[in-house]
Protein backbone atom coordinates (compact mmCIF):
# COMPACT_ATOMS: atom_id res chain seq x y z
CA UNK A 1 0.00 0.00 0.00
CA UNK A 2 1.47 3.28 -0.68
CA UNK A 3 1.64 6.11 1.55
CA UNK A 4 -1.00 8.54 -0.43
CA UNK A 5 -3.68 5.38 -1.17
CA UNK A 6 -3.74 4.45 2.68
CA UNK A 7 -6.34 5.51 4.59
CA UNK A 8 -5.76 5.81 8.59
CA UNK A 9 -7.77 2.88 10.58
CA UNK A 10 -10.99 4.24 11.82
CA UNK A 11 -12.40 1.73 15.31
CA UNK A 12 -16.14 0.88 14.68
CA UNK A 13 -18.84 3.75 14.88
CA UNK A 14 -19.69 3.18 18.59
CA UNK A 15 -15.91 3.59 19.59
CA UNK A 16 -15.65 7.05 17.05
CA UNK A 17 -18.01 8.39 19.07
CA UNK A 18 -16.51 7.96 22.60
CA UNK A 19 -14.97 10.57 24.22
CA UNK A 20 -13.06 8.66 26.44
CA UNK A 21 -12.64 9.04 30.52
CA UNK A 22 -10.61 11.86 31.57
CA UNK A 23 -9.56 13.17 35.28
CA UNK A 24 -6.96 15.54 35.37
CA UNK A 25 -3.76 14.60 37.10
CA UNK A 26 -2.07 18.19 37.90
CA UNK A 27 0.68 18.09 40.01
CA UNK A 28 -0.31 20.20 42.95
CA UNK A 29 -0.01 19.90 46.76
CA UNK A 30 -3.01 18.81 47.83
CA UNK A 31 -4.78 16.66 45.51
CA UNK A 32 -8.41 15.69 46.52
CA UNK A 33 -9.78 14.72 42.84
CA UNK A 34 -9.63 10.90 42.42
CA UNK A 35 -10.77 9.73 45.69
CA UNK A 36 -7.75 7.28 46.80
CA UNK A 37 -6.61 6.78 50.71
CA UNK A 38 -4.42 9.60 51.61
CA UNK A 39 -2.73 6.99 53.21
CA UNK A 40 0.24 4.59 52.08
CA UNK A 41 0.16 0.98 52.82
CA UNK A 42 1.51 0.47 56.05
CA UNK A 43 5.25 -0.46 56.48
CA UNK A 44 5.03 -3.98 57.85
CA UNK A 45 2.73 -4.96 54.28
CA UNK A 46 5.27 -3.49 52.12
CA UNK A 47 8.12 -5.92 54.02
CA UNK A 48 6.13 -9.09 53.89
CA UNK A 49 5.24 -8.31 50.24
CA UNK A 50 8.79 -7.35 48.76
CA UNK A 51 10.13 -10.58 51.11
CA UNK A 52 7.13 -12.92 49.73
CA UNK A 53 7.72 -11.19 45.86
CA UNK A 54 11.75 -12.90 45.98
CA UNK A 55 10.70 -16.27 46.58
CA UNK A 56 7.69 -15.95 43.52
CA UNK A 57 9.01 -17.56 40.82
CA UNK A 58 8.47 -15.21 38.26
CA UNK A 59 9.35 -17.30 35.47
CA UNK A 60 5.80 -19.02 35.70
CA UNK A 61 2.58 -17.94 34.69
CA UNK A 62 0.58 -16.27 37.93
CA UNK A 63 -2.48 -18.86 39.73
CA UNK A 64 -5.04 -18.56 37.07
CA UNK A 65 -7.71 -19.58 39.66
CA UNK A 66 -6.51 -16.90 41.97
CA UNK A 67 -7.25 -19.46 44.56
CA UNK A 68 -5.53 -18.12 47.80
CA UNK A 69 -6.63 -14.39 47.37
CA UNK A 70 -10.52 -15.90 46.69
CA UNK A 71 -9.90 -18.11 49.74
CA UNK A 72 -8.36 -15.69 52.08
CA UNK A 73 -10.80 -12.95 50.88
CA UNK A 74 -13.83 -15.00 50.97
CA UNK A 75 -12.75 -15.76 54.75
CA UNK A 76 -12.90 -12.28 55.38
CA UNK A 77 -15.97 -11.02 53.95
CA UNK A 78 -18.10 -13.83 55.26
CA UNK A 79 -18.46 -15.57 51.68
CA UNK A 80 -17.48 -18.65 49.91
CA UNK A 81 -15.09 -18.06 47.25
CA UNK A 82 -16.63 -19.87 44.36
CA UNK A 83 -19.19 -16.54 44.31
CA UNK A 84 -15.69 -14.29 44.20
CA UNK A 85 -14.14 -12.97 41.09
CA UNK A 86 -10.83 -10.75 41.56
CA UNK A 87 -9.52 -8.60 38.78
CA UNK A 88 -7.76 -5.89 37.98
CA UNK A 89 -9.53 -3.27 39.62
CA UNK A 90 -12.96 -3.43 40.01
CA UNK A 91 -13.47 -1.82 36.72
CA UNK A 92 -11.78 -5.19 35.23
CA UNK A 93 -14.74 -6.86 36.87
CA UNK A 94 -17.59 -4.30 35.20
CA UNK A 95 -15.97 -4.83 32.11
CA UNK A 96 -16.02 -8.48 32.50
CA UNK A 97 -20.18 -8.24 33.32
CA UNK A 98 -20.79 -6.05 30.32
CA UNK A 99 -18.65 -7.89 27.78
CA UNK A 100 -20.79 -11.33 29.14
CA UNK A 101 -23.99 -9.88 29.36
CA UNK A 102 -24.08 -6.49 27.57
CA UNK A 103 -23.40 -6.51 23.58
CA UNK A 104 -25.63 -5.66 20.74
CA UNK A 105 -29.01 -5.48 21.18
CA UNK A 106 -28.99 -5.44 25.25
CA UNK A 107 -29.57 -2.52 27.39
CA UNK A 108 -27.99 -1.31 30.73
CA UNK A 109 -29.46 0.75 32.72
CA UNK A 110 -28.11 3.46 34.91
CA UNK A 111 -29.34 6.01 37.25
CA UNK A 112 -27.66 9.89 36.47
CA UNK A 113 -25.42 11.17 37.53
CA UNK A 114 -23.55 8.54 38.55
CA UNK A 115 -19.99 6.51 38.28
CA UNK A 116 -19.17 7.70 34.42
CA UNK A 117 -17.46 4.14 33.99
CA UNK A 118 -20.41 2.01 33.95
CA UNK A 119 -22.62 4.02 30.61
CA UNK A 120 -18.35 4.30 29.24
CA UNK A 121 -17.93 0.59 28.85
CA UNK A 122 -21.59 -0.21 28.13
CA UNK A 123 -21.00 1.82 24.82
CA UNK A 124 -17.64 0.43 24.41
CA UNK A 125 -19.17 -3.27 24.60
CA UNK A 126 -22.10 -1.77 22.10
CA UNK A 127 -24.68 -2.11 24.89
CA UNK A 128 -27.47 0.14 24.41
CA UNK A 129 -27.35 2.62 27.72
CA UNK A 130 -30.78 3.78 29.26
CA UNK A 131 -30.44 6.71 31.58
CA UNK A 132 -32.95 6.49 34.14
CA UNK A 133 -32.52 9.92 36.33
CA UNK A 134 -32.43 10.69 40.07
CA UNK A 135 -34.64 12.61 42.66
CA UNK A 136 -33.10 16.27 43.39
CA UNK A 137 -31.50 15.08 46.69
CA UNK A 138 -29.62 11.85 44.48
CA UNK A 139 -31.66 9.24 45.65
CA UNK A 140 -33.02 6.59 43.27
CA UNK A 141 -36.39 6.77 43.18
CA UNK A 142 -37.61 2.74 43.39
CA UNK A 143 -40.86 3.84 41.06
CA UNK A 144 -39.08 4.97 38.72
CA UNK A 145 -36.23 3.00 38.51
CA UNK A 146 -39.30 0.04 38.13
CA UNK A 147 -40.85 1.32 35.78
CA UNK A 148 -37.83 1.70 33.45
CA UNK A 149 -36.84 -1.46 34.06
CA UNK A 150 -40.31 -2.84 33.02
CA UNK A 151 -40.50 -0.49 29.90
CA UNK A 152 -36.57 -1.34 28.11
CA UNK A 153 -36.26 -5.04 29.73
CA UNK A 154 -32.27 -4.06 30.16
CA UNK A 155 -30.08 -6.71 30.81
CA UNK A 156 -27.59 -5.61 33.75
CA UNK A 157 -29.00 -2.89 36.04
CA UNK A 158 -26.19 -0.76 37.52
CA UNK A 159 -26.49 1.12 41.32
CA UNK A 160 -23.86 2.87 42.31
CA UNK A 161 -23.41 2.31 46.64
CA UNK A 162 -22.38 5.00 47.65
CA UNK A 163 -22.89 6.67 44.76
CA UNK A 164 -20.11 9.06 43.08
CA UNK A 165 -20.20 11.19 42.87
CA UNK A 166 -22.84 12.52 44.83
CA UNK A 167 -21.86 10.09 47.95
CA UNK A 168 -25.60 8.89 49.05
CA UNK A 169 -25.82 5.08 50.09
CA UNK A 170 -28.35 3.29 48.29
CA UNK A 171 -31.07 1.79 50.76
CA UNK A 172 -31.14 -2.35 50.61
CA UNK A 173 -34.59 -2.31 50.19
CA UNK A 174 -34.08 -0.68 46.40
CA UNK A 175 -32.07 -3.45 45.76
CA UNK A 176 -34.17 -6.22 46.66
CA UNK A 177 -37.17 -4.48 44.82
CA UNK A 178 -35.32 -4.42 41.52
CA UNK A 179 -34.29 -8.59 42.18
CA UNK A 180 -38.09 -9.01 42.95
CA UNK A 181 -38.79 -6.87 39.47
CA UNK A 182 -36.47 -8.28 37.04
CA UNK A 183 -34.62 -11.16 35.92
CA UNK A 184 -32.02 -8.64 35.25
CA UNK A 185 -28.30 -8.57 36.67
CA UNK A 186 -28.13 -6.23 39.43
CA UNK A 187 -24.87 -4.63 39.75
CA UNK A 188 -24.05 -2.91 42.99
CA UNK A 189 -20.58 -1.12 42.65
CA UNK A 190 -19.43 -0.40 46.37
CA UNK A 191 -16.03 1.09 45.52
CA UNK A 192 -16.77 2.94 48.55
CA UNK A 193 -18.95 0.24 50.50
CA UNK A 194 -16.22 0.18 53.46
CA UNK A 195 -17.17 3.53 54.34
CA UNK A 196 -21.08 2.95 54.43
CA UNK A 197 -23.10 2.09 57.19
CA UNK A 198 -25.03 -0.34 55.21
CA UNK A 199 -23.52 -3.01 52.26
CA UNK A 200 -25.31 -5.26 50.20
CA UNK A 201 -22.10 -7.76 50.21
CA UNK A 202 -24.12 -10.03 52.46
CA UNK A 203 -27.58 -10.01 50.34
CA UNK A 204 -25.45 -12.11 47.57
CA UNK A 205 -26.53 -15.88 47.64
CA UNK A 206 -26.26 -18.40 45.64
CA UNK A 207 -29.05 -18.17 42.81
CA UNK A 208 -30.22 -14.11 42.47
CA UNK A 209 -28.26 -12.44 40.23
CA UNK A 210 -27.23 -9.71 42.18
CA UNK A 211 -23.17 -8.96 41.77
CA UNK A 212 -21.34 -6.10 43.90
CA UNK A 213 -18.37 -5.00 43.23
CA UNK A 214 -15.42 -3.95 45.45
CA UNK A 215 -11.96 -2.58 45.32
CA UNK A 216 -8.41 -2.32 46.84
CA UNK A 217 -7.69 0.87 45.95
CA UNK A 218 -9.68 2.76 48.17
CA UNK A 219 -9.46 2.33 51.85
CA UNK A 220 -6.53 -1.03 51.03
CA UNK A 221 -4.50 2.23 49.92
CA UNK A 222 -3.48 -0.01 47.11
CA UNK A 223 -4.45 2.06 43.99
CA UNK A 224 -1.65 1.58 41.86
CA UNK A 225 -1.47 -2.31 42.39
CA UNK A 226 -4.71 -2.47 40.45
CA UNK A 227 -7.04 -5.00 42.38
CA UNK A 228 -10.69 -5.34 42.60
CA UNK A 229 -13.18 -8.05 43.16
CA UNK A 230 -16.78 -8.88 42.42
CA UNK A 231 -19.04 -11.19 44.64
CA UNK A 232 -21.74 -12.91 42.72
CA UNK A 233 -23.62 -16.61 42.50
CA UNK A 234 -21.35 -18.94 41.13
CA UNK A 235 -23.00 -19.72 38.04
CA UNK A 236 -22.44 -15.89 37.19
CA UNK A 237 -18.88 -16.08 38.21
CA UNK A 238 -18.07 -18.78 35.75
CA UNK A 239 -19.67 -16.74 32.69
CA UNK A 240 -17.05 -13.57 33.84
CA UNK A 241 -14.31 -16.36 33.92
CA UNK A 242 -15.44 -16.94 30.77
CA UNK A 243 -14.80 -13.81 29.19
CA UNK A 244 -11.70 -12.78 31.52
CA UNK A 245 -7.98 -13.21 29.62
CA UNK A 246 -6.11 -16.07 31.14
CA UNK A 247 -3.87 -15.36 33.79
CA UNK A 248 -5.10 -12.00 33.96
CA UNK A 249 -3.81 -11.22 37.37
CA UNK A 250 0.00 -11.23 38.32
CA UNK A 251 1.29 -13.02 40.91
CA UNK A 252 2.72 -9.59 42.74
CA UNK A 253 -1.37 -8.07 42.61
CA UNK A 254 -2.44 -11.90 44.25
CA UNK A 255 0.09 -11.81 46.65
CA UNK A 256 -0.25 -8.33 47.94
CA UNK A 257 -3.90 -8.76 47.58
CA UNK A 258 -3.84 -11.35 50.19
CA UNK A 259 -1.43 -10.03 52.37
CA UNK A 260 -3.25 -7.20 52.75
CA UNK A 261 -5.77 -8.91 54.61
CA UNK A 262 -3.03 -9.72 57.50
CA UNK A 263 -3.80 -5.72 58.13
CA UNK A 264 -7.34 -5.56 58.11
CA UNK A 265 -7.27 -4.10 61.69
CA UNK A 266 -4.89 -1.51 60.49
CA UNK A 267 -7.57 -0.94 57.34
CA UNK A 268 -10.38 -0.38 59.77
CA UNK A 269 -8.61 2.03 61.64
CA UNK A 270 -8.14 4.58 58.68
CA UNK A 271 -11.81 3.73 57.96
CA UNK A 272 -12.40 5.16 60.83
CA UNK A 273 -10.35 8.32 60.36
CA UNK A 274 -11.74 9.19 57.14
CA UNK A 275 -15.58 9.03 58.08
CA UNK A 276 -14.05 11.19 61.15
CA UNK A 277 -12.87 13.91 59.07
CA UNK A 278 -15.71 13.21 56.80
CA UNK A 279 -18.00 14.13 58.91
CA UNK A 280 -15.53 17.18 60.25
CA UNK A 281 -15.34 18.63 56.83
CA UNK A 282 -18.60 18.30 55.83
CA UNK A 283 -19.55 20.20 58.81
CA UNK A 284 -16.91 22.92 58.38
CA UNK A 285 -18.40 23.09 54.74
CA UNK A 286 -21.93 23.48 55.99
CA UNK A 287 -21.48 26.40 57.86
CA UNK A 288 -20.28 28.51 54.81
CA UNK A 289 -22.88 30.20 53.44
CA UNK A 290 -24.07 29.53 49.81
CA UNK A 291 -22.47 26.38 50.07
CA UNK A 292 -24.53 23.10 49.49
CA UNK A 293 -23.10 19.83 51.11
CA UNK A 294 -24.91 16.46 50.34
CA UNK A 295 -24.68 13.55 52.70
CA UNK A 296 -22.17 11.07 51.38
CA UNK A 297 -21.55 7.48 52.78
CA UNK A 298 -17.79 7.53 51.16
CA UNK A 299 -14.06 9.29 51.22
CA UNK A 300 -15.06 12.42 49.31
CA UNK A 301 -17.87 15.07 49.60
CA UNK A 302 -20.26 16.40 47.00
CA UNK A 303 -20.68 20.34 46.89
CA UNK A 304 -22.76 22.72 45.28
CA UNK A 305 -21.81 26.37 45.15
CA UNK A 306 -24.23 28.17 45.37
CA UNK A 307 -23.88 31.96 46.31
CA UNK A 308 -20.63 33.93 45.05
CA UNK A 309 -18.45 34.15 41.87
CA UNK A 310 -20.55 37.49 41.16
CA UNK A 311 -23.67 37.25 38.67
CA UNK A 312 -22.65 33.44 36.66
CA UNK A 313 -22.46 34.39 33.03
CA UNK A 314 -23.39 30.62 32.12
CA UNK A 315 -24.70 27.59 34.09
CA UNK A 316 -21.74 25.75 36.17
CA UNK A 317 -19.59 29.33 36.37
CA UNK A 318 -19.85 29.87 40.05
CA UNK A 319 -18.42 26.42 40.54
CA UNK A 320 -15.76 26.34 37.70
CA UNK A 321 -14.27 29.68 39.14
CA UNK A 322 -14.38 28.21 42.57
CA UNK A 323 -12.54 25.08 41.44
CA UNK A 324 -10.01 27.60 39.65
CA UNK A 325 -9.61 29.51 42.71
CA UNK A 326 -8.89 26.29 44.59
CA UNK A 327 -6.57 24.76 42.08
CA UNK A 328 -4.55 28.93 41.95
CA UNK A 329 -4.33 28.25 45.97
CA UNK A 330 -2.77 24.40 45.07
CA UNK A 331 -5.38 22.30 45.81
CA UNK A 332 -6.93 19.89 42.89
CA UNK A 333 -10.53 18.67 43.44
CA UNK A 334 -12.69 17.29 40.46
CA UNK A 335 -15.42 20.00 38.34
CA UNK A 336 -18.12 18.40 37.70
CA UNK A 337 -19.45 21.97 37.29
CA UNK A 338 -20.53 22.18 34.24
CA UNK A 339 -22.12 18.24 33.81
CA UNK A 340 -25.62 17.84 33.22
CA UNK A 341 -27.30 17.54 36.59
CA UNK A 342 -24.35 18.18 38.46
CA UNK A 343 -24.35 22.14 37.93
CA UNK A 344 -21.68 24.50 40.00
CA UNK A 345 -20.83 20.98 41.72
CA UNK A 346 -17.44 20.11 42.98
CA UNK A 347 -16.68 16.50 44.74
CA UNK A 348 -13.59 16.55 47.01
CA UNK A 349 -12.09 13.70 48.57
CA UNK A 350 -11.28 13.44 51.87
CA UNK A 351 -7.44 13.53 52.65
CA UNK A 352 -5.38 13.89 55.61
CA UNK A 353 -6.21 16.29 58.32
CA UNK A 354 -3.92 18.18 57.48
CA UNK A 355 -4.61 18.59 53.52
CA UNK A 356 -8.56 19.31 54.47
CA UNK A 357 -7.94 21.59 56.60
CA UNK A 358 -5.93 23.23 53.45
CA UNK A 359 -8.70 22.71 51.32
CA UNK A 360 -10.77 24.25 54.28
CA UNK A 361 -8.53 27.53 53.90
CA UNK A 362 -8.40 27.61 50.75
CA UNK A 363 -12.07 27.28 49.63
CA UNK A 364 -12.53 30.06 52.65
CA UNK A 365 -9.90 32.24 50.47
CA UNK A 366 -11.48 31.93 46.90
CA UNK A 367 -15.67 32.42 48.43
CA UNK A 368 -14.10 35.92 50.18
CA UNK A 369 -12.39 37.05 47.14
CA UNK A 370 -15.61 36.41 44.94
CA UNK A 371 -17.71 37.63 47.59
CA UNK A 372 -14.96 41.29 47.54
CA UNK A 373 -15.24 41.58 44.55
CA UNK A 374 -19.33 41.24 44.37
CA UNK A 375 -19.72 44.13 46.87
CA UNK A 376 -16.83 46.03 44.97
CA UNK A 377 -18.68 45.80 41.51
N1 LIG B 1 -16.42 2.21 40.96
C1 LIG B 1 -16.48 3.46 41.42
C2 LIG B 1 -17.79 3.99 41.87
C3 LIG B 1 -15.32 4.25 41.48
O1 LIG B 1 -15.40 5.51 41.92
C4 LIG B 1 -14.09 3.70 41.06
C5 LIG B 1 -12.81 4.48 41.12
N2 LIG B 1 -12.86 5.75 40.65
C6 LIG B 1 -14.10 2.40 40.57
C7 LIG B 1 -15.26 1.68 40.54
C8 LIG B 1 -12.85 1.78 40.03
O2 LIG B 1 -12.06 1.29 40.98
P1 LIG B 1 -10.81 0.38 40.65
O3 LIG B 1 -9.62 1.20 40.99
O4 LIG B 1 -11.00 -0.80 41.54
O5 LIG B 1 -10.88 -0.01 39.21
Amino acid sequence: MSATSRQTPRPRDGVRALTGYHSPQVDVPVRLNTNESPYPPPDDFLAAWLGALRTTPMHRYPDRATSALRERLGGHLGQPPERLLCANGSNEVLQALLLAYGGASRRALVFEPTYALHSHIARITGTEVVEGGRRADFTVDVDHALGLVAAHEPSLVFLCSPNNPTGGVEPRATVDALLDATDAIVVVDEAYGELAESSCIDLVDDERPLVVTRTYSKVWSMAALRLGFGAAPPWLIADLEKVILPYHLSAPVQLAGTLALDFAAEMKDRVGRLVEERARVSAALRAIDGVRVFPSGANFVLVRIETGAGEPTAPGDRGHATWQGLLERGVLVRDFSRREHLTDCLRVTIGTPDENDRFLDALDAVLAGTRAHEVIA
